[in-house]
C-alpha cells in the first residue's frame, strides 16, 4: 500500500530529527502533497493514525498540505493552478502550458514541545 509507506517514511523522518532534539515530543507534522503525487489524502491520514496509535507516537497529528497542479504559460509567462483539467491561461488563452509543479512529496515543518 502506496499511502502506508509514505506514512512509515513520515515517521521516519520525525524519528530521525527526535534523535537530533533529545527530550523533544513531536507534536504536529506538516507534508506537502501533491495533486499528482498520486496519494489520497483521507488514506494516508487514516494510515498515520493507525500507525501512531496507541504508541509513544499517539499524540502526534499530520497535517496535509495539499498542492494543487500548476501550470506556466509558455506565450506570456504567467503561472496558475489548475482547476477542473482546464490547461488554457486564464491571462492570455494559450492551451500548450506545461506543468511545473504538483507532483511534490515532502516534509514541510514540524512541530516539536521542549520539556
Ligand atoms: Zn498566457
Amino acid at each position: 500500500m502506496h499511502e502506508l509507506g509514505i506514512a512509515n517514511s513520515v515517521l521516519e523522518a520525525v524519528r530521525e530529527e527526535i534523535r537530533r532534539h533529545p527530550g523533544a515530543v513531536p507534536r504536529k507534522v506538516g507534508l506537502a502533497v501533491g495533486e499528482l503525487a498520486g496519494v489520497d489524502p483521507d488514506c494516508l491520514q487514516f494510515n498515520f493514525q493507525a500507525l501512531t496509535r496507541g504508541t509513544e507516537w499517539e499524540g502526534l497529528r499530520l497535517e496535509i498540505l495539499w498542492r494543487p497542479r500548476r501550470h506556466r504559460c509558455p506565450a506570456c509567462g504567467s503561472e496558475f493552478d489548475i482547476v477542473d483539467y482546464n490547461f488554457a491561461c486564464p491571462s492570455c488563452g494559450e492551451t500548450r502550458t506545461e506543468c511545473v509543479s504538483g507532483d511534490e512529496l515532502e516534509l514541510k515543518y514540524l512541530e516539536v514541545e521542549q520539556p
